[in-house]
């Protein structure tokens, strides 16, 4: 956690009546595409929660900064399940990177590349995709600590997928994995993403 980094707590409800920032209201027209569990743990796998709720630190970096948040599906529970269910013996990855596997992801993928086309549509700017723990099946993101716009083989399949999905589409933006599983592999990630949010 970096706690120099969060934003001092308004007043209980403060920001509800924040004055509009330009144009028509108050939007900051700029959003970040994220993973399921960031904003919701109770979607990982057992053992992998990292908070109760959701993460904190991303979530108050991104309020700060008057970023949205855009919240993909998790890919292991649309094609598995929240309990992931397999043959003993199978590896979570095994049955996402079949095709199968991969077509779930495409199609979570398309869906999430049309609303990112709305939003651009209506001028509000993509910062970045927020991906996952490096070794996440569907989530992950190599090279680790990297902001590739085209994750490689050693990603998850959700990320691979996206990345092919968004360049068929034209539309370039970085991937970063949000590394919650060590606190200095987030706090790296989370200073590149306030350094992305700069304006
Ligand atoms: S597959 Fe992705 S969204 Fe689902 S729990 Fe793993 S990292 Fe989170």
């Amino acid at each position: 956690m970096l706690p120099a980094m969060l934003p001092a707590m308004p007043s209980r409800f403060g920001r509800l009546f924040a004055k509009p920032a330009s144009r028509d209201d108050a939007r900051g027209r700029r959003f970040v595409v994220v993973i399921e569990c960031l904003l919701n743990q109770n979607a990982r796998d057992r053992g992998a929660a990292a908070y109760p709720a959701v993460n904190d630190a991303v979530v108050a970096l991104c309020a700060l900064h008057g970023v949205g948040l855009l919240q993909l599906p998790c890919p292991e529970i649309r094609f598995l399940g929240p309990d992931r269910a397999r043959p003993p013996g199978i590896r979570i990855r095994d049955r996402l990177d079949t095709p199968a596997g991969r077509q779930c992801c495409r199609e979570i993928s398309d869906e999430m590349v049309g609303r990112v086309r709305g939003y651009l549509a209506q001028d509000v700017e993509l910062l970045a995709i927020l991906g996952g723990n490096p070794e996440s099946p569907g989530c992950a993101v190599h090279p680790v600590g990297s902001d590739a716009e085209a994750p490689d083989a050693r990603s998850g399949i959700l990320m691979q997928t996206l990345a092919e999905a968004l360049e068929a589409a034209s539309i370039r933006v970085p991937f970063r994995g949000i590394r919650d599983c060590r606190p200095e592999w987030l706090e790296e990630d989370l200073r590149w993403l306030e350094e992305r949010f700069r304006p």
